[in-house]
């Protein structure tokens, strides 16, 4: 099962939309993050993360 990356907010999905913003998902990505807190850790703030989850950190 290939896992793509949500182009807008970077959550690691499987599937064509991003669950967490309904945006589409790209298969091209790299850097795998893992959030658990998101209001403790300083890439999550950065990023703009505010649900705990798998995040990519790049997206094309
Ligand atoms: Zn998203």
């Amino acid at each position: 099962m290939k896992e793509k990356a949500c182009k807008e907010c970077h959550a690691i999905v499987e599937g064509e939309v991003c669950v967490v913003c309904n945006a589409p998902t790209s298969s091209d990505w790299s850097g795998y993050l893992i959030i658990i807190d998101p209001s403790n850790s300083k890439i999550a703030q950065k990023m703009g993360i505010k649900v705990p989850g798998k995040y990519a950190l790049k997206v094309r």
